[in-house]
C-alpha cells in the first residue's frame, strides 16, 4: 500500500526545487517530499571549473530575498561553518559556482527530512484525485507537484550524428576524461560557458592544444549587462508588468535582453584578455589561438577517422568558411524539454503552439485535472514570465508565490516590491 499522500511532491533537486524546499518548511501544515535521482546534491559538475563564478549576488540565495530570518541563508551557513569574518574580508560581492555549491549541499544536508535522494522518478499518472508518483523507490502519492528537473543540453542539429568523445556538449561527462594534447581543438559558443571553456583549455587544462578557436554568433565577447535599470529587470514588479504582454511581444523583449542573462562575467574577460596578452605578447606563443566572432556553425563533417570539418557562415563579411577540428566542444546552451514522466498524463496538459507548457501566473501549469490539483514547474516559463525564469535571482520570490497560492494563503510577501524607475505604461483595457 502507497504511504499517506502529500501535499506536494517535488521532482528533481536543483536549486530552484531546493529553494522551494527550504522555504516550505515555513509552512509545517503542508506536507512535502522531493526526489532527485543524483545519490546527493550536486551543481552542473562537468562545467564547474576553478575559476567559474556566480553571476549573482550570494545574497539572492535560496531564501533571503523573501525571508532573510530563515535557517537556509548564504549568510547562515557561512555562521555556521565558521566563515563569516573571513567570507567578509574577501570584499567579494559574488562567490564562486562551488561556493554556491556547497552552500546548497548544507542546505540539502539540514533538509534530510524531506529530501530523497537517489530516486529517481520514471512516470507520473493521476489517478482518484492524487498524482500518482511512480519512483525507483515505489510508489508515491501528492496532491500537487513541482517539475524541477532542469534544461537540457541544446545540441545544433548537424553536431548531432558526430556526438562521441571528440564531438560533444560541454555539459557531458566527455569534457572531464578529453585529452586535447596537441589537438586542434574547436569551441562552439562564446557565453560564459563557452569562454570558460575557452580559458581552461587555454591554461592546459586538459593538456596543451595544438590550436584553439572559439567560434561565436556576437559581435564579439561582450559583457553582462549588471547595470543598476537593467537589473530591475530581475524584479517581481518587472515581472508584473511583462506578465500581461503577448507571446509575441514577450518573445521580442526576452531576446532583446539577451545581456542581461547571457552575457559574460566583465571581470573573467578581463582576466581573459590578460592570458591571452601574457601567452601571446609576454611568452611568445605560436599556437593558433583564435577568437572567431560573427560564426554560425552549420555544417559538420567527418574528414578523417578523427578529424572534422565545419562550415561556419560569416556574418561579418557574409561568407562561408571551412575548418578542421580533431576535438569540437559544444558550448551552445540549454533548453527546455517536456519530461517523458509526463507521458502518462501528456494528453490532459494545455500545450501551446511551440510545445511549451501554458502557464498561469503562479507558476502552475493547464491542465484539465481538477483545480487543487496543481502542476507546477520551474524553469520552464521564460516565454511567459520572462528573462528571471532560468536564472537564480527572483528563484526565492518565485518558491514564495508557489508557496503562498499551494497554502492559499499569504505566507511570504511576494507582492511587495515598488514600481520600477522605468515606466512601462499601463496596459489598456479595452470593453
Ligand atoms: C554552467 C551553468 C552556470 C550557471 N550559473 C548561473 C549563475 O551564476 N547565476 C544564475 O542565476 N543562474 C545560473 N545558471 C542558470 C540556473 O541557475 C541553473 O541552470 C540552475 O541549475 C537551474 O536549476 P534547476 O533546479 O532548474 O535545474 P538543475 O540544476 O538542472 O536540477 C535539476 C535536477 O533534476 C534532476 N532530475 C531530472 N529528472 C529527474 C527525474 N526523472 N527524477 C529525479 N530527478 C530528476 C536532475 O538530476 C537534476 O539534479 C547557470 C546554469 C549553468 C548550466
Amino acid at each position: 500500500m502507497a504511504p499517506k499522500p502529500y501535499d506536494l511532491i517535488g521532482i528533481g533537486i536543483g536549486p530552484f526545487n531546493l529553494s522551494l524546499a527550504a522555504l516550505l518548511e515555513k509552512a509545517p501544515e503542508l506536507t512535502s517530499v522531493f526526489l532527485e535521482r543524483k545519490p546527493s546534491f550536486d551543481w552542473h559538475p562537468e562545467v564547474m571549473f576553478e575559476d567559474s563564478l556566480m553571476q549573482t549576488s550570494y545574497l539572492k540565495d535560496l531564501v533571503t530575498p523573501v525571508d532573510p530570518t530563515s535557517p537556509y541563508s548564504f549568510l547562515n551557513h557561512l555562521v555556521d561553518r565558521n566563515l563569516f569574518y573571513q567570507f567578509l574580508n574577501t570584499q567579494r560581492g559574488t562567490i564562486a559556482r562551488r561556493e554556491f555549491e556547497q552552500y546548497c549541499a548544507w542546505v540539502s544536508q539540514k533538509l534530510a527530512h524531506k529530501l530523497q535522494f537517489e530516486t529517481a522518478v520514471s512516470a507520473v499518472s493521476f489517478d482518484g484525485g492524487l498524482f500518482q508518483v511512480q519512483t525507483a523507490r515505489g510508489l508515491l502519492q501528492s496532491r500537487s507537484i513541482c517539475i524541477g528537473t532542469g534544461l537540457v543540453p541544446r545540441i545544433p542539429e548537424c553536431a548531432e550524428p558526430h556526438l562521441g568523445p571528440r564531438v560533444f556538449h560541454a555539459k557531458s561527462p566527455e569534457l572531464k576524461n578529453v585529452n586535447l594534447e596537441g589537438k586542434s581543438v574547436v569551441i562552439i559558443g562564446g557565453g560564459q560557458t563557452g569562454i570558460e571553456v575557452f580559458r581552461n583549455a587555454l591554461l592546459g587544462k586538459w593538456g596543451h592544444p595544438g590550436s584553439l578557436r572559439l567560434v561565436t554568433r556576437r559581435k564579439s565577447l561582450e559583457p553582462l549587462d549588471e547595470s543598476p535599470f537593467t537589473n530591475d529587470y530581475f524584479t517581481p514588479a518587472y515581472v508584473d508588468a511583462f506578465w500581461g504582454l503577448t507571446l509575441d511581444k514577450k518573445a521580442q523583449i526576452v531576446a532583446s535582453q539577451k545581456l542581461a542573462s547571457d552575457g559574460n562575467t566583465p571581470n573573467y574577460l578581463l582576466d581573459l584578455y590578460n592570458d591571452l596578452y601574457r601567452l601571446k605578447h609576454v611568452e611568445g606563443d605560436t599556437r593558433e589561438i583564435r577568437i572567431l566572432a560573427y560564426r554560425k556553425l552549420v555544417a559538420l563533417s567527418k574528414t578523417g577517422s578523427e578529424n572534422y570539418t565545419l562550415k561556419l557562415e560569416n556574418a561579418f563579411y557574409d561568407q562561408t568558411e571551412e575548418m578542421r577540428a580533431d576535438v569540437v566542444i559544444l558550448s551552445t546552451g540549454f533548453q527546455n524539454a517536456i519530461p517523458s514522466i509526463l507521458d502518462p498524463i501528456r494528453g490532459r496538459i494545455a500545450f501551446d503552439h511551440e510545445g511549451r507548457f501554458q502557464f498561469k501566473k503562479c507558476y502552475d501549469i493547464r491542465w484539465d485535472g481538477p483545480p487543487e490539483n496543481k502542476i507546477y514547474a520551474l524553469n520552464f516559463s521564460r516565454h511567459n514570465h520572462g528573462i528571471i525564469d532560468p536564472q537564480t535571482s527572483l528563484m526565492a520570490w518565485r518558491s514564495a508565490v508557489v508557496i503562498n497560492d499551494l497554502a492559499q494563503r499569504p505566507l511570504y510577501k511576494t507582492e511587495s516590491s515598488p514600481a520600477n524607475f522605468v515606466d512601462y505604461g499601463t496596459k489598456e483595457t479595452r470593453s
